[in-house]
């Protein structure tokens, strides 16, 4: 598209306008938005996955068990995919210490993955072992929004661990911005976060949060042009959504293609890891760890999601009180459950009639 000096005289006139006279353009300014059409006979699933919750943070750290070095790399809450490159970089810097060039990654999910091509970024040979592939890891059942949120007890962590949280997060976020597209199902979407109260002293969406420069475009929008506007405050600004199912399978690609491979292998207990011929091995087995270390620590929290039929024409994101929505490729997911020291991968079908209902209110109004 080429402009005329014309064109550009006359845009600057209704710029002009616009200052003068908000209340003339108020209508156009509203921001539309294609509803959620949500309904039992939309249903596609419902998921449940288990967040590797530490009050006090992810463990990245070495330590020496019968002539090996085991590097954890674990812990990551509900953030796992979002902080997966970054703490992967700090394990991979415990790695080069020990000097080997074979290593064994244990775990394939959005952890072990990053950590794996890290590895071979590094000129190093990697293998990953793990008892579930993707599709069956619970970084598949990830919503999964770029979000370091949910990693830490705030009456627990400390600064030197959050210090470490928002320096993992930048890397990791600068590692996916890199991949935005649909080879990696990498997106870039606008969210709206709509409250009836002030958010939260602690919340990560405030102006002042460690990552505010990281959500693009954060503002509270007016009520002229919000498009929720029975909620006082609807703060927008972007989302990066990394839609599991594409991403993981195309990191396998890439490891694979650089010469890894993938050994479908339980291991019952750490002394099993005796066993392999690697000398140095990467812990990324997110909430097994908990009993293969003895981490007394670490807890799941019980997350499920309805995933509806998809709807292209939703391409933004929704967050109200306690609920979300994200829209992917493979359909419209709906969450909001957090269920602390709860294991059970049983769906919650208690829960999902009150997420359905919640959102339909949502998206009724
Ligand atoms: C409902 C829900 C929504 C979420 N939403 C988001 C989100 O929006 N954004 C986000 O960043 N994160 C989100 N998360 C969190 C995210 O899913 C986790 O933090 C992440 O999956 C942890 O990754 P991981 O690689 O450590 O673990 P996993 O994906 O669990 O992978 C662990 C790997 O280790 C293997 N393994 C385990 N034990 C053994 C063993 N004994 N022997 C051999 N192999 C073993 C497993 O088979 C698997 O391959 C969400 C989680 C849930 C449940």
């Amino acid at each position: 598209m080429t402009w005329s000096r014309r064109d550009v005289i006359k845009g600057l006139g209704l710029v002009a306008a616009a200052a003068v006279l908000p209340s003339a353009c108020s209508k156009s300014r509203r921001v539309r938005l294609a509803p959620v059409h949500v309904s039992r006979d939309r249903v596609l699933r419902t998921v449940v996955g288990l967040r590797p919750f530490r009050p006090s943070g992810f463990v990245v750290r070495s330590e020496r068990l019968a002539g090996q070095t085991i590097v954890h790399n674990y812990g990551h809450g509900g953030a796992g995919v979002t902080l997966s490159w970054g703490t992967s970089q700090l394990a991979v810097e415990e790695v080069l210490k020990s000097r080997d060039t074979n290593i064994a990654v244990i775990g394939c999910g959005a952890v072990g993955l990053a950590t794996a091509r890290l590895l071979q970024q590094r000129g190093l040979s990697a293998t990953i072992y793990a008892r579930e592939l993707p599709p069956n890891t619970t970084s598949n059942i990830a919503g999964a929004r770029w979000y370091p949120f949910d990693v830490f007890d705030s009456a627990v962590a400390t600064p030197e661990f959050l210090a470490a949280l928002w320096a993992v997060s930048r890397v990791s976020y600068a590692v996916f911005r890199r991949m935005l597209g649909p080879e990696y199902g990498v997106f870039l979407r606008p969210t709206y976060a709509c409250r009836s109260e002030p958010f939260a002293r602690e919340s990560l969406l405030n102006f002042d949060s460690p990552i505010a420069d990281l959500l693009h475009g954060l503002r509270d929008m007016g009520t002229d042009e919000s498009p929720f506007p029975h909620y006082p405050i609807v703060r927008t600004f972007e989302s990066m959504m990394i839609e599991p199912a594409t991403y993981l399978a195309a990191i396998i690609r890439d490891y694979e293609r650089a010469g890894g491979s993938i050994i479908q292998r339980h291991f019952v207990s750490a002394a099993e890891f005796a066993t392999l011929s690697e000398r140095t091995i990467v812990n990324c087995t997110g909430l097994c760890a908990a009993t293969l270390f003895g981490d007394v620590e670490m807890y799941p929290i019980k997350g499920q999601l309805t995933i509806l039929k998809p709807q292209p024409e939703v391409d933004y994101l929704a967050l109200p009180p306690d609920l979300y929505m994200f829209p992917r490729k493979d359909g419209i997911v709906l969450g909001g459950t957090f269920e602390h020291h709860v294991a059970s991968l049983e769906p919650d079908l208690a829960a999902e009639a009150r997420i359905m209902s919640a959102h339909a209110r949502f998206f009724a109004q």
